[in-house]
């Protein structure tokens, strides 16, 4: 419905984005042997993602057209909890997280981040728990071809549609969601679907 328009090129900059990165991220875990504790979803419990404007609007179709859409409205227009808690936190899923799919960067970045220090040189911010998360010496990152988060938060604000300001997701994602029904609404402006979706959502 969107293919031809800007938010349209602007969800599929970010969507090629993950696909692109995502298998850095694997491949480091792979490499060094990191892994979550089974059922673990510390990291998601008491933290809300700062974002760019393209990694909500992702989210926000998501929200609007995702498989569990009328759950993810609800989380993110009615969480009491907003404040404190990432409002798609869900401890009963298998990932912890109800948008898992188009999570952002630093959630994909949790337990694989490695950081630049004052020095320049590449020191990893492992998760305290993750086992061994610690083990990794500045030498092996520095003769491994790994990036620090630096280099992808500068390739994510590079992207279209993006810039170096984020914002906290639940805010970040209604104005997401308001943007995508208003472009709809254009597009459509017959479309009793499209209707619907503007009371319900917006
Ligand atoms: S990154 Fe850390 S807190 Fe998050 S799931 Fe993995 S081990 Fe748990
Ligand atoms: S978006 Fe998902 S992975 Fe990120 S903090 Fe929220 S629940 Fe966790």
């Amino acid at each position: 419905m969107l293919g031809d328009t800007e938010i349209g090129a602007e969800l599929k900059a970010i969507y090629d984005f993950y696909n692109c990165v995502q298998p850095d991220f694997d491949g480091f875990m792979d490499t060094f042997g990191i892994a979550c504790p089974s059922g673990c979803g510390r990291c998601c419990a008491h933290f809300i993602p700062d974002i760019t404007p393209s990694e909500a609007l992702i989210i926000g179709a998501k929200v609007l057209f995702g498989e569990k859409k009328d759950i993810l409205k609800e989380r993110i227009y009615s969480n009491p909890l907003e404040a404190i808690v990432c409002p798609f936190y869900d401890s009963w899923s298998e990932h912890h997280c109800l948008i898992y799919s188009v999570r952002p960067l630093v959630c994909r970045m949790f337990h694989s981040c490695v950081c630049t220090d004052k020095y320049g040189n590449k020191v990893f911010g492992g998760c305290r728990f993750v086992a061994d998360s610690k083990s990794l010496s500045e030498e092996t990152l520095a003769a491994s071809d790994v990036k620090p988060m630096e280099d992808y938060a500068d390739e994510l604000s590079s992207i279209r549609g993006n810039s170096a300001s984020t914002e906290l997701l639940p805010g970040a994602v209604k104005e997401a969601v308001n943007r995508i029904g208003s472009a709809l609404n254009l597009l459509f402006p017959d479309s009793r679907e499209m209707l619907t979706l503007d009371q319900e959502a917006l």
